[in-house]
């Protein structure tokens, strides 16, 4: 079946397995809240949901749109990690997922719509993130307001953290203040409802205690957003295009949009059926990028175009139209991992995955 396909993501279902059960070695009793946003982050949300179903007690995504489709797959509570537009509150209310409110007035709106009974909430907390939540210094006053509202039941309460990866002391001293924030509004009102914080940088580097539930997403596709941590972890997907074609180029050619490569000597020069509308960063031109060709680097010649790319094929034998390039993933010993391109292209692991395109199948294997 793959080898009808130019360029296609393989995931290994089996990898993500492995994963969670790393997330789960390191947080104790605490539930595990699979963040699937973003098509489980490039990777395909209903297979990769599905895998991860016995190991999850609930999922976080983004907007109602991911929770309805996910919804269908599965039983599971869905928190929606993102605020909520004020067209979709009555629907969020009646399918039962868990909204993120950041404001008294969104509470008393989901109060007002639920009106079969009392809707689960998060209930976020501004600590340093300045994206979402009640302010830290007015978190008590509002939540004594939130959870007086009729039909309103606190399922949680969170922060978020915004330096996890790059200010370890920041992040003890914002864990400790939201720790405190946790034990007042405990002290205040009274119910079971759950905090959490821990991303997947938190819930490798400062997961001790992990809160009641972590919120863990790049971690469980196997990437690390600290590198000391990646030994953990197994990369879940290989993306993968073929060679279109194999020409041999004299001396002075020029390669691609700009002629920013000009073939310093005769090169065999291969041109693969991927490019920028396929998700593989036009950034990555002229960055010393390359891809795997049986399990060797190539470089990556002149700007990557929309639909095609071109690499140096000169040193390896045999290459034939149709052959497998690995474009992120491991071949026998090499690897190019998802930090390595991040890093090229200067940008940051989440974004490399979640921008591979909706033309690139998804193939689970
Ligand atoms: C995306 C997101 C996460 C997951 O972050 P990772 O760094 O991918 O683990 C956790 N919490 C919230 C609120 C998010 O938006």
């Amino acid at each position: 079946m793959k080898e009808r396909y130019r360029c296609w993501a393989e995931i290994d279902l089996s990898a993500l397995r492995d994963n969670v059960k790393v997330v789960r070695d390191r947080i104790g009793a605490a539930e595990l809240l699979a963040v699937v946003k973003a098509n489980a982050y490039g990777h395909g949300l209903v297979d990769v949901a599905k895998a991860l179903a016995n190991d999850a007690q609930l999922f976080g995504v983004a907007n109602l749109e991911e929770a309805i489709q996910l919804r269908a797959a599965l039983p599971h509570p869905i928190m929606i990690l993102g605020p909520a537009l004020p067209e979709e509150t009555s629907t969020i209310a009646e399918r039962g997922f868990i909204p993120t409110i950041s404001t008294f007035e969104e509470a008393e709106e989901f109060g007002r719509v639920a009106r079969d009974g009392a809707i689960p909430i998060n209930f976020k907390i501004d600590t340093g993130m300045g994206r979402m939540g009640v302010p830290e210094g007015d978190a008590l006053s509002v939540f004594k307001k939130v959870s007086g509202l009729p039909n309103i039941k606190i399922h949680s309460i969170s922060t978020h953290l915004p330096v996890s990866n790059e200010d370890a002391a920041y992040t003890r001293d914002q864990l400790q203040r939201f720790g405190k924030i946790v034990r007042q509004l405990r002290a205040a009102v009274p119910g079971d409802f759950k905090a959490h914080v821990l991303q997947s940088a938190g819930t490798l580097a400062f997961n001790d205690p992990p809160f009641d539930i972590v919120r863990a997403g790049i971690m469980l596709y196997g990437i690390s957003p600290l590198p000391e941590f990646q030994k953990l972890l197994k990369p879940a997907m290989t993306w993968k295009t073929r060679i279109a074609l194999v020409r041999d180029m004299p001396k002075g050619s020029s390669i691609s949009y700009g002629r920013t490569f000009i073939a310093p000597r005769k090169m065999r020069i291969a041109t693969l059926s991927a490019g920028y509308a396929d998700g593989y960063p036009w950034h990555l031109s002229n960055r010393d990028a390359a891809v795997l060709v049986r399990g060797r680097r190539c470089a990556l010649v002149g700007r990557v175009t929309m639909d095609l790319m071109m690499i140096d094929v000169s040193k390896i034998d045999n290459v034939k139209v149709g052959n497998e390039v690995v474009l992120m993933g491991s071949d026998g010993n090499e690897e190019i991992s998802c930090a390595e391109l991040a890093e090229r292209a200067s940008t940051i692991a989440w974004e490399i995955i979640t921008r591979i395109g909706s033309r690139v199948p998804r193939v689970f294997v």
